[in-house]
């Protein structure tokens, strides 16, 4: 099976303390993964070009999420990021 690695701006998580929203713990970098089919409904919610490739079938999606360890919750890097900016525009 295709595996295909989304990394977002692998700086921001890596190399940067981020704090979750709702309760100010220190967030940890959870991976994910799903299998979607490049023929499914929700295909059209991935990118299934993978540089010139066109994957076709059941491809594995794995990508990088926060999560929180207090509030046993999953925050996406683009929910992150949103909050971060809010936060300084204070
Ligand atoms: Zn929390």
């Amino acid at each position: 099976m295709a595996v295909k690695y989304i990394f977002s701006n692998p700086f921001f998580v890596k190399f940067k303390k981020h704090y979750c929203p709702e309760c100010g713990n220190i967030l940890r970098v959870k991976r994910e993964s799903q299998i979607v089919n490049s023929r499914s409904e929700e295909a059209k919610n991935f990118d299934f070009y993978n540089g010139e490739n066109f994957l076709i079938g059941g491809v594995k999606f794995i990508w990088n999420v926060f999560y929180c360890d207090v509030c046993n919750k999953t925050f996406s890097i683009k929910d992150i990021r949103q909050y971060e900016k809010n936060l300084k525009q204070k």
